[in-house]
């Protein structure tokens, strides 16, 4: 007999199995360079919070000043119950920041890219993936219902010869769509966009987005670019890799998340005021979801000011110096761009999750990144370094890894 617990027993034990079995691990202070866990005091490297916002006072004074002023929740969907003033100036503060002439705000990255990506797309039209985008975009790209074509990663011949397919499939399709719209689906025959993140999550190389604007432009595609590691990183405002490369103005839909060098939660579209006018109609993660909390919101525009001034621009140094530091004590022969994310590749999950074990048991919080975040056989320990970090826990991170690892940490082609 299968009952229910014994039928989902036996898919945990097919995981167990695989050594993929994951359990969360309770932290009992706030997240930062410095973690307890049971009593235990620890050094993370783990965390997104690329400059150390979350626990910075100011950004926490705006939560708290949101919380007196607005309340805890925020009552319903902002169509539905009205739309609470903190959102408002979290999407200005946005779009100042992204130099776009608008934004709109989601309660997490994840269903940010859901409500773009179908609120744009649907089964008329083809979504053209890099091969390491997040899952978000992967899960989104599906329920679109697009088709989905997949690009080696940073590959811009592949891309090249899907765009051209594209185009191809597009002339040969005008007359047969066009025919049966109905009032409400006047459309050009066939859309395809593009998708690719400016930091790659898990493995901190960068795409290259000067090439990727080129070829969309020269194919007629739309670009979306998933800011997620670059945000409050790059550029000189901290806006992110597309404002480094001076690409604003060529890039449609620009994604933001706000929970990680930001230091709140949740996710953003920045882009032109038609694209935001279009989510609030037609972006059901926005329509069919409880506001984000007036503190996230509140949190988040300070953070957006904040990395934009001279403290910003200082914790940004501060967090490039850390990231030099690392880089000399384990350099990578095959990257001279790097991010505030430095993957230790291991190969193999057992592996890389006995390693993240015994950098625990040596005061470490570091993670095991494996399948299904990474493919299989590619399992690493992913670093990630904020300006929060001194120059001490660099060293003593690197010592431990020489040590675990030998003197020579090579990091495989990626
Ligand atoms: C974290 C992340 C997301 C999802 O954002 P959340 O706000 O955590 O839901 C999307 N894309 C990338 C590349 C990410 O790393």
């Amino acid at each position: 007999m299968w009952t229910f617990d014994s039928e989902l027993e036996q898919l945990l034990e097919t995981i167990r199995q695989h050594g993929l079995y994951r359990k969360l691990c309770r932290i009992d202070s706030a997240q930062g360079p410095r973690i307890e866990i049971g009593g235990r005091k620890l050094i993370s490297f783990a965390s997104n919070d690329y400059l150390g916002l979350s626990s910075h006072p100011t950004i926490k004074e705006a939560a708290i000043r949101a919380v007196e002023k607005f309340g805890a929740g925020s009552g319903a969907a902002r169509l539905l119950s009205g739309s609470l003033a903190p959102h408002h100036e979290l999407e200005e503060a946005l779009a100042a920041f992204k130099h776009t002439e608008a934004a709109l705000s989601f309660s997490s990255g994840y269903t940010a890219a859901s409500g773009a990506i179908c609120a744009l797309l649907d089964k008329h039209d083809v979504i053209v993936l890099d091969k390491l985008v997040h899952a978000c975009i992967v899960d989104a790209a599906k329920l679109s219902g697009a088709k989905i074509r997949v690009f080696k990663h940073n590959d811009l011949n592949d891309l090249e010869a899907i765009l051209k397919w594209a185009n191809g499939k597009r002339a040969a399709g005008i007359s047969s769509v066009g025919k049966n719209s109905s009032t409400l689906q006047i459309r050009s025959p066939q859309r395809v966009l593009v998708v690719t993140e400016s930091v790659f999550s898990m493995d901190g190389d960068c795409a290259p987005l000067r090439e990727i604007v080129e070829l969309k432009d020269r194919y007629n595609a739309w670009l979306m670019v998933d800011e997620a590691h670059a945000t409050g990183v790059f550029g000189p405002g901290g806006a992110g890799l597309i404002e480094e490369l001076g690409l604003t103005e060529r890039v449609e839909i620009q994604m933001v998340t706000l929970g990680k060098a930001l230091g709140a939660a949740g996710g953003a579209i920045c882009g032109s005021r038609k694209l935001i006018d279009l989510l609030v109609n037609r972006a059901r993660s926005f329509i069919y979801s409880t506001a984000p909390v007036p503190a996230a919101a509140a949190a988040a525009a300070a953070a957006v000011k904040l990395v934009q001034s001279e403290i910003g621009a200082r914790l940004r140094r501060t967090l490039w110096q850390r990231i030099a530091e690392l880089k000399s004590e384990i350099p990578d022969p095959n990257s001279e761009m790097s991010s505030a994310i430095i993957p230790v590749m291991i190969g193999e999950e057992a592996r890389a999750v006995q390693l993240s074990i015994k950098l625990f048991e040596g005061g470490f919080y570091i993670p095991a990144v494996r399948y299904p975040t990474v493919p299989r056989g590619k399992a690493r320990l992913r670093i990630s370094l904020t300006a929060a970090h001194d120059p001490q826990d660099v060293v003593s991170l690197s010592g431990a890894l020489k040590e675990l690892l030998g003197r020579d940490i090579r990091r495989e082609n990626l």
